[in-house]
This record gives structure tokens, C-alpha cells and sequence, in this order.
């Protein structure tokens, strides 16, 4: 049994709709479907999270709201219209939005409400058009599916004792068509993932239903080595990892929402990301373990890099001595708010790495000025504009000789390196560099480790 889960643009448009459609026809194993809301058409499009984000905040700020209330609803009827199937589904749409403007929510849970319009339009369109195909299909609204969230600032996480009821879908007739992106606290308010966060919902259900295999239908026919925008003709992966792919995905590899894979990898639940333009390609599957006959000669399976870092540079003579120096460098950024990504250090120094967001240049100076005072360092300093590169693969592992090509080649692409870091799970490498070097870097790395 599987779940499918179905991104944006796959439910951009009804002719999206129809190859939908036609994916979940084409195999009865396929029984749970989640959905997201339409993405973009095109480049220039809108996405529909967005224009409903932008009807809340305009609603909420008692702006005008109604050229985006138009533009939704013109949007959905459409596909409506087009995919043939009842004009009533358009006036539930209409109802639920109603219904948020008429209840008394607090801002957030009002917010939180209008994004989950998207999805929840998607999965009753997407249900009311495989009826129409002779399937039989139902709308599973998150809250009678279990999905029961606590809030989080992050994007909200999921109850663990959900999985109970969840696990009893699978007695239900037909296929199910579930929403993504949202479901329920305890009290009974909406509340939503992170953005993307539709793949969490596709990775719960198929943790809680114990599936076969989690497809996650998006446009790209593969997960790629390196950013294509990057390296055109880039090498696709086959197989990874859930570890490499946490890896990649942290360092900017966005195909699959990093949040997904804890559901998924908990119950071991193999993950396809397929291309819903193209299903027969055969995507890439993201799986606990993998063989070693599945390394490639270098061992390396991805590159990632991602921008938006700063460091903050600590120096004091005798660092290594003194007992509980990092403990109160990390109390004056627990003080100050500000969450850290990694910590390299040496004898006298230390580095912490953090995301741009995390100290805006405003708090730059109370930091330096409490840590020269508290802890009466040498040397305080920021260095901006970093970007972390990510060499990953499992076969790296007791290999020799990797960090001496990555160099090499980072090297001969005179790109200066401002942090190595290697994590004892040696499943992968972090290098920081100065964010304009990233092509270069980029493409010096893929020639040495893959032509
Ligand atoms: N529609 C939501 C977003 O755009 C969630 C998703 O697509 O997964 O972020």
C-alpha cells in the first residue's frame, strides 16, 4: 500500500488535475493521496499559499482584500470548470472562506486558516474529479484523518499519539484524498506546517498507515547531484540515503522537506520523489540503508551549498584552560535569542556559525559587547556574507583520501576556505566560503568528484 503525495505544481492547473488523475488510475496500491494547493503555472505566476497569505494579511489589516479574494476564487473555479466536475465544490470553497471572516479566531489561527484554503480546495476538487474517473474516492479532512499538531514558531509539530488513529485509515473503503500542510491542536484550532510542509503530512500518513512506499510526486524527474542551475546536465541520484538527504537538504537541497524524513525514516518507510510530467522515469528513492555496490566510485553522492550564514569570531589566549568558556559564550547567545548552526574551535579560538536571520546587524554589537566584557576576549569579530557547502555520501566513511580532493579542487578554484568541518558520522563535509565563490567552488567540486 502506498501513500502519494502530490506537490504544487502537479495541482497547478486541470490539465495537472487530469495527469493526477491518471497517476493514481494507474496503480491500486496508490490509496492514501496528499495534496498541496496550486502552485505556478509559470514563472511569473502566484502561487496560491501566497495569494492566500496575502488575502489574510489584508483581511486582518482591514486593507483591501477583495482583488485577492477574486483572484483566488477565479483561479479555482477554472480548474473547476475545466476538470468537469460539480460547480458546487466552488461554493464550499466560497463557505469555508466565509466562515474564516465570520469566526471570532485570533490572528495566527485566522492566518493559519486562509493558507489552509489552498490544499483543502486542492483535496476536494481532486476527490470530486476521481469520482468522476469511477474511482472511489473521499475527502479526509486532517482532523477526522488524526492529525493533531502542537504550535510551534518553526511551523508546527506533530502529537506522537496521532499515529494511533491514523493507523486506522487503512480501514477505510477506497482512496482517501487528505490535505496537506495542516491539521488540528488539541483545542481544536487550525494550525499549519512550515511552508512546503505538505511532504510532512504525505510522510505522517505513511508513517501512521505503515506504508509500502511514500511517493512524493513533485516536477523534476530526479533529485540531482548538484543544483541544476548550477551545472546544467547535473548527475541524478538514484538512491540515497535518509541521512544524506537530511544532509543535502540542509544545506539548500529543497525537493523534499527536511521535516519530512524524521516520520518517514522512524517507521522506515521508503520515499520515491517521481515526476508527475513524466512517471514512467524512475525518480530517486530515499531508503535507511543502502548497499555499498551503490557507491559510486568517489563515494559521494550530492553537493549542496547554501548562503544567508555569518561567524562570529572568538579569540582569548589560554581558551582551552578555562573551564566553562564555551558554556558562557553559548549563554550570551541563548540570552540574545540567537540560535547557532555549528562551532568550530581551535586552541584559542572559536568560531560559531550562525543563519543571517539569527543575528541581524542590529545585535551584532550587543553580542561582541557581552562577550569582550563577560568574557574578556582578545579578539571579537563578524564575518559576513558566508556560504556553506555540504560534500555528503555515505561511502565517504573510512575512505582516504576525500577531504584532500574536495580541497584540491577548491583550491584550483581559488576559492579560500573560511571553516572546514567534518562530523564524526563522516557521511559528510562542510566547507565555509565567502558566498561569491559558490559557482566556482560548485563547479570545481562536481569535476573532481563526478566527470
Ligand atoms: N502550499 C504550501 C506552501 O506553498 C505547502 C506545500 O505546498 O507543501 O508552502
Amino acid at each position: 500500500m502506498k501513500v502519494a503525495k502530490f506537490g504544487g505544481s502537479s495541482l497547478a492547473d486541470a490539465n495537472q488535475f487530469k495527469k493526477v488523475g491518471d497517476i493514481v488510475k494507474a496503480d491500486k496500491n496508490r490509496k492514501f493521496i496528499v495534496v498541496s494547493a496550486p502552485g505556478k503555472r509559470h514563472d511569473l505566476d502566484y502561487k496560491m499559499t501566497d495569494l492566500l497569505i496575502n488575502l489574510a494579511e489584508a483581511y486582518i489589516n482591514d486593507d483591501k482584500y477583495k482583488s485577492y479574494y477574486i483572484t483566488i476564487m477565479d483561479r479555482f473555479s477554472k480548474i473547476i470548470e475545466e476538470l468537469g466536475v460539480p460547480t458546487t465544490i466552488l461554493t464550499e470553497i466560497e463557505e469555508l472562506i466565509q466562515s474564516i471572516m465570520k469566526d471570532d479566531l485570533s490572528n495566527e489561527t485566522t492566518i493559519d486558516s486562509f493558507k489552509a484554503v489552498g490544499e483543502d480546495s486542492s483535496a476536494r476538487i481532486l476527490s470530486a474529479y476521481l469520482q468522476t474517473l469511477g474511482i472511489q474516492a473521499t475527502y479526509k479532512n486532517p482532523k477526522d484523518a488524526g492529525i493533531i499538531l502542537k504550535n510551534d514558531p518553526f511551523g508546527a509539530q506533530l502529537e506522537e499519539d496521532s499515529y494511533e488513529k491514523i493507523y486506522q485509515l487503512k480501514n477505510e473503503e477506497g482512496i482517501l484524498v487528505i490535505p496537506g500542510f495542516f491539521g488540528y491542536t488539541k483545542e481544536g484550532h487550525l494550525t499549519t506546517f512550515s511552508r512546503g510542509g505538505s511532504d510532512i503530512t504525505g510522510a505522517i500518513i505513511a508513517a501512521g498507515v505503515k506504508a509500502d512506499l511514500y511517493e512524493n510526486f513533485t516536477d523534476v524527474d530526479a533529485v540531482y547531484s548538484v543544483n541544476p542551475s548550477i551545472i546544467s546536465n547535473s548527475k541524478e541520484i538514484e538512491v540515497l540515503t535518509y541521512q544524506e538527504m537530511r544532509e543535502l537538504s540542509y544545506a539548500g537541497f529543497s525537493v523534499f522537506h527536511d521535516e519530512a524524513l524524521y516520520p518517514a525514516f522512524k517507521e522506515k518507510i521508503p520515499v520515491c520523489i517521481k515526476n508527475t510530467n513524466n512517471p514512467s522515469a524512475d525518480g530517486t528513492m530515499i531508503v535507511a540503508n543502502r548497499k555499498p555496490d551503490t557507491y559510486n566510485d568517489n563515494c559521494v553522492v550530492g553537493i549542496a551549498v547554501d548562503a544567508g550564514f555569518k561567524s562570529i569570531y572568538v579569540s582569548k589566549f589560554l581558551m582551552n584552560r578555562e573551564i566553562g568558556f564555551g558554556r558562557k559564550l553559548f549563554e550570551i547567545l541563548e540570552d540574545e535569542d540567537v540560535s547557532f548552526e555549528h562551532a568550530p574551535s581551535g586552541i584559542d579560538d572559536i568560531s560559531v556559525i550562525v543563519r543571517d536571520e539569527q543575528l541581524p546587524v542590529d545585535k551584532e554589537q550587543i553580542v561582541i559587547d557581552r562577550i569582550y566584557n563577560e568574557l574578556h576576549a582578545d579578539t571579537v569579530s563578524i564575518s559576513r556574507n558566508l556560504a556553506l557547502v555540504m560534500v555528503v555520501g555515505e561511502g565517504m566513511k573510512e575512505s582516504i583520501g576525500m577531504a584532500q580532493t574536495a580541497t584540491n579542487a577548491l583550491g584550483d578554484a581559488k576559492v579560500n576556505l573560511e571553516m572546514i568541518n567534518q562530523g564524526s558520522s563522516e557521511v559528510s563535509m562542510m566547507f565555509g566560503i565567502k558566498s561569491n565563490g559558490i559557482h566556482r567552488a560548485i563547479k570545481f567540486l562536481y569535476r573532481a568528484f563526478f566527470e
